[in-house]
């Protein structure tokens, strides 16, 4: 079985398990103090950034609260993600409209409630951003490739070409509009990070090539999320990504950096939770067969989205004692759809006196978890978040 101190210490354990108790499954645990220093982490390991927490990787009220009072501010994806943190007293002073998608009449809205920052990556998008939000700052995203190391990979369906992005700004001068800075993101649980290097390098041309032959002095790069939480593939400690990357940006840029935006979504909330849920059924599919499939009350549809083609592989733990005998098993999850199957594949064992009730801890499981919840497949509710406060 999977080390459980591998990801939290023995008092870390201890604090999940007290909240836990007596609960009923499934669940998610969320320790804000854990997401308290991950904040500080980044912002000791990047002193000369600026950090905008994607909402969308958990946009839980006492997250962003924590947060605003840290004094973070926020990548916000649409209308509903604005309303919530202006409710929660985050000024638009504080809000980057990040989405490079979205409708002509989401970014009046935006523009109304004071927002003056905006992302994009196409010509309409620009145009439009002219019109309902003129003279605001707009950066746009430049295409990364990254997809083969990113674990969940965000690139294809987001950015332009780095030629386009060159007109995209030079016009968005003509429309009235404060070409400030580019942006990538590359790629989600970003294990390689020599991404970063290319990523800066390509926005190292753009801010020269924009100046000497335009004119147009950029003074922004928003580098997006892509920093790691622990799954059970190995990645660099962060303070490697830190020391990589600000090599990186210095080597381009010299010893005056731009203004930097960091977006962390994962690496801010993923290790600050665990979702605690209960076998339902343990079965084998011939009186032969060498898998057991065990069946929990947590799968695809109320939390685990991201074990797409296994795509995030979270550590799992029981209760058990250790050093029982184990086998191997696929797990699933408790809906009627055959996708939900969590791992199959991925070599995951479980001990073989595994029995209905037991539970399983799925390890850092703050991020793209509850807002990613069906909210009635199958009659199910929407998985629950229960908090520990500071
Ligand atoms: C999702 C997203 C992020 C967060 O990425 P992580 O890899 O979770 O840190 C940051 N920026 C943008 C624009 C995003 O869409």
């Amino acid at each position: 079985m999977i080390d459980r101190s591998a990801y939290y210490d023995d008092a870390q354990w201890e604090r999940f398990l007290t909240v836990a108790e007596g609960k009923e499954t499934p669940f998610i645990l969320v320790d804000l103090g854990i997401i308290r220093r991950n904040y500080e982490r980044l912002a000791q390991l990047f002193p000369f950034a600026k950090q905008y927490y994607a909402v969308k990787a958990n946009p839980a009220p006492e997250i962003i609260t924590l947060l605003k009072n840290l004094g973070s501010n926020f990548d916000i994806a649409s209308r509903w993600e604005l309303d919530k943190v202006l409710s929660l007293g985050v000024t638009p002073d504080r809000i980057s409209y990040g989405n490079t998608i979205k409708k002509a009449r989401d970014i009046e809205y935006f523009y109304e409630m004071g927002v003056r920052l905006f992302a994009t990556d196409s010509k309409t998008d620009l145009h439009n951003i002219a019109s309902k939000a003129p003279g605001s700052r707009v950066y746009v995203r430049i295409l990364v490739e990254g997809s083969q190391s990113a674990d969940w990979p965000l690139s294809r369906k987001f950015g332009c070409h780095p030629d386009m992005a060159y007109n995209l700004l030079v016009e968005a001068k003509q429309l009235g509009l404060e070409p400030c800075g580019i942006s990538f993101h590359v790629g989600s649980q970003q294990r390689d990070i020599g991404q970063w290097d290319e990523a800066i390098a390509k926005t190292n041309y753009l801010f020269r090539a924009l100046e000497e032959e335009e004119g147009i002095k950029l003074s922004m790069i928003n580098m997006g999320g892509g920093f790691p939480a622990h799954y059970t593939v190995p990645t660099h400690e962060l303070t490697t990504y830190a020391r990589e990357i600000t090599r990186y940006l210095h080597e381009d840029f010299g010893e005056n950096l731009p203004e930097i935006i960091l977006e962390p979504g994962r690496s801010m909330v993923g290790d600050a939770g665990i979702i605690v849920s209960e076998v339902v059924l343990v079965s084998r599919k011939n009186n032969t067969a060498l898998q057991r499939w065990v069946y929990t009350d947590v799968g695809k549809f109320n939390g685990l989205i991201e074990t797409l083609d296994e795509a995030i592989k979270y550590p799992v733990v029981t209760a058990l004692p250790a050093g029982l005998k184990e086998g191997d098993v696929i797990l699933a999850g408790p809906t009627c759809d055959s996708m939900d199957i969590i791992y199959e594949k991925s070599g995951y064992q479980l001990p073989l006196s595994l029995a209905p009730g037991d539970k399983l801890y799925w390890l850092s499981t703050g991020a793209y978890t509850s807002s990613y919840a069906a909210v009635e497949f199958n009659g199910f509710p929407p998985i629950k978040t229960y908090f520990i406060e500071e």
